[in-house]
């Protein structure tokens, strides 16, 4: 994530509500994709440096979990990332309201990166069938670290169903995420890490599945026709096959070619977010400056992609060895084998080809999925 500036000229940053060196109220303009000094102007109205008009969203206003600006224009009383959560626990009760503030910033943060790459976004109140929703939910009692059941409370699952994606309450936990992330004997599990995961199997379904990008996705990734729950029940079973880092990016995604996609699509937003960090920062990795983050509408978007890999590699090394510096767990406890490696190609030259930065219109794309899923209901 890039860091921005207030009008004072002090560094700001993705999650600032109020400026530490002038105190001027800080919010980000989703239209703009920036943070930004923002002045009161009366009436729940408030103006941008550059005389633009909003208000703030009302979990910003009301609840202090977002801090994210509506454009005066719009109409809902909720920002474009607060709009997607269909679902969340009581925000009056302090404890569950911060795991919301939680949840929310992690995927305030994956959106600004969606928003850069120029993927789409939609509400399901503005398309039932194609939009992106999020619910936020509990099985377990969060005021004893979710250890216990609720009572008559369904299982809660992780997951991507039909652009519905869930997050279990208790990953915002710090001690319940850990023990499952020990309990599961994982390298990495955190909020961002579930978001960026999750958003891929919704990319997928509306980028991938069904259009001429299909049978390139099939060679890579597999034929993912495969029995879902039958691959999947085998994996929890008896774990990834031994081979698993000669062929896949983590040893969740040989459980199936759906998460071998998922898997790599969170990893491809860990390396661009971590990348453009490091450019912001002004890093310099084996005598070269790291380029700013190659979102498609960038000038570097044309830097080849086995550079942007490379470089990716080098800074990724450097900082696992930082983190031991400091006697915690690696940054990027992972190693790219030639196969992860040519997937993470395939899922750069997706996003690339349906960017709407590339001139892609995006209207088209959801309308061309309503009529491909008119077409098969008919048949
Ligand atoms: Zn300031
Ligand atoms: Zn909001
Ligand atoms: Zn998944």
């Amino acid at each position: 994530m890039q860091t921005f500036h207030c009008v004072c000229g002090n560094t700001i940053f993705f999650k600032n509500t109020r400026c530490e060196s002038c105190q001027r109220r800080l919010a980000f303009l989703p239209d703009q994709r920036r943070m930004s000094a923002v002045e009161s102007v009366g009436g729940g109205r408030w103006k941008s440096p550059d005389g633009a008009l909003y208000r703030r969203c009302r979990n910003y206003r009301r609840h202090d979990i977002c801090n994210w600006m509506v454009p005066a224009a719009e109409s809902d009383p909720y920002c474009l990332s607060c709009r997607l959560t269909e679902q969340a626990p009581d925000l009056n009760d302090p404890r569950q309201s911060l795991y919301v503030y939680r949840l929310e910033s992690a995927k305030r943060h994956l959106l600004y990166t969606i928003l850069q790459l120029g993927l789409p976004v939609r509400t399901k109140a503005d398309d039932p069938d194609w939009g992106l929703a999020f619910r936020f939910e509990t099985d377990r009692d969060p005021d004893t670290e979710f250890v216990h059941p609720v009572e008559d409370a369904e299982t809660v699952w992780t997951g991507h169903a039909n652009g519905t994606i869930t997050i279990n309450l208790a990953e915002a936990d710090h001690v319940a995420r850990e023990r499952m992330r020990v309990q599961m004997k994982e390298r990495y599990r955190t909020l961002l890490g579930h978001f960026r995961h999750e958003v891929g199997h919704y990319y997928w379904a509306l980028l991938v599945d069904g259009t001429d990008l299909h049978a390139s996705y099939r060679e890579l990734f597999g034929d993912e026709r495969q029995d879902y729950g039958k691959t999947l029940a085998r994996y929890y079973k008896r774990g990834a096959p031994r081979d698993w880092n000669n062929r896949f990016i983590s040893p969740y995604a040989s459980s199936h070619p759906w998460e071998d996609w998922a898997e790599t699509f969170a990893h491809y937003l860990h390396m661009i977010d971590t990348l453009g960090t490091a450019n912001d920062f002004g890093f310099v990795v084996q005598g070269r400056q790291i380029p700013p983050a190659p979102y498609p509408d960038t000038v570097l978007a044309e830097v080849p992609f086995d550079e942007i890999l490379d470089l990716f590699i080098h800074l990724s090394i450097g900082l696992n060895a930082i983190s031991r510096s400091m006697g915690v767990a690696d940054l990027y406890p992972f190693v790219l084998c030639q196969p992860a490696k040519d997937k993470l190609r395939f899922v750069h030259e997706v996003i690339h080809a349906r960017s709407s930065h590339r001139g892609v219109d995006q209207m088209s794309l959801f309308d061309a999925r309503n009529a491909l899923d008119k077409a098969v209901a008919e048949a």
